[in-house]
């Protein structure tokens, strides 16, 4: 856009419509922030529960909500795992609540522990969704919407051996949980999983158990802005947070990208860099944190209509 026209387009916003902001929420998403805040997050280290880097992110996830103006909430708890008792912290942090106690609410949401392996870092598979929600947060503070919007920040996502059974999704099965017995959970429209959603070769799965239905606004959101080629040109079906959900009954979709790197029987099924120690910064991508980023707030604007 050139700096005449987007004049324009900012005159015409401010006064056709004098008390909204002149960006709409998708163009309020900063790619470069978004990337700051993995880096910064990678930086803090291992992140699993209980570890000093795990206490520096929920420390920074509760600094962006607060300056960003959003109701926080907790969700904690005591899970039962291999390893023993467990301290899981799930943060929720809530924007435009209204006093419509039928009000419809959207949630974006991502786990932002990481794997029990010594040096793993996770700065796609747990930074890179820690960080693209809280880049959500900034463009959602002072936004005036329709719906409320949730970012959940989920806690022992990962599995403690493997996902087997009961092991793993601990946070996300508790949320869940709380919300279909309260009854929020039919007033859930929408809910979208990230997960490693920031490497350099971007290609968001079509995730089978997930909502047909919200995958095709994901893919109007995506196609309206250019990045059609990015998201849906495979399917496969993954065990993530957003099982817990679907149970629960609400519409939900994992916005994942299972293929990175190299691919074939001598490496991890979702790629070489999956759940090893070469997960660094060095693999993530500031332009796929901006095309799922982008993507997926005007995927809220259009369902917020
Ligand atoms: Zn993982």
């Amino acid at each position: 856009m050139s700096f005449k026209l987007g004049l324009i387009a900012i005159l015409f916003a401010v006064s056709a419509r004098p008390d909204t902001l002149a960006a709409s929420l998708h163009e309020r998403f900063n790619s470069q922030q978004a990337y700051a805040y993995t880096a910064q997050i990678a930086g803090f280290g291992e992140r699993w529960p209980g570890s000093p880097g795990h206490k520096k992110t929920e420390d920074l996830i509760h600094q962006v909500l607060q300056k960003d103006g959003a109701r926080i909430e907790a969700d904690d708890f005591t899970a039962r795992t291999p390893r023993g008792p467990i301290a899981v912290h799930n943060i929720i942090g809530k924007f435009n609540v209204s006093t419509d106690p039928k009000q419809g609410i959207l949630i974006l949401a991502g786990h932002y522990d990481t794997l029990f392996q010594p040096g793993f870092i996770g700065a796609n598979d747990g930074g890179s969704s820690t960080a693209i929600l809280l880049a959500f947060a900034d463009a959602f503070a002072g936004q005036k919407m329709g719906m409320q919007t949730w970012l959940v920040w989920t806690d022992l996502e990962e599995a403690i051996n493997s996902f087997t059974g009961d092991d793993g999704l601990y946070g996300s099965r508790h949320l869940a949980q709380k919300l279909a017995s309260n009854g929020t959970s039919s007033r859930v429209r929408g809910f979208f999983l990230l997960d490693m959603i920031g490497d350099k070769q971007l290609g968001v799965a079509r995730e089978t158990e997930s909502n047909r239905q919200l995958q095709e606004v994901i893919a109007r959101a995506a196609g309206q802005l250019g990045y059609g080629q990015y998201f849906f040109q495979y399917d496969v079906g993954i065990i993530d947070d957003h099982v817990p959900f679907i149970q629960a009954g609400i519409p939900a979709v994992d916005v994942v990208d299972a293929r990175y790197g190299r691919m074939g029987p001598t490496f991890d099924s979702m790629g070489e860099f999956h759940h090893a120690n070469t997960d660094t910064i060095d693999k993530v991508s500031q332009h796929s944190l901006e095309v799922v980023g982008k993507g997926m707030l005007l995927t809220v604007e259009l369902l917020d209509k």
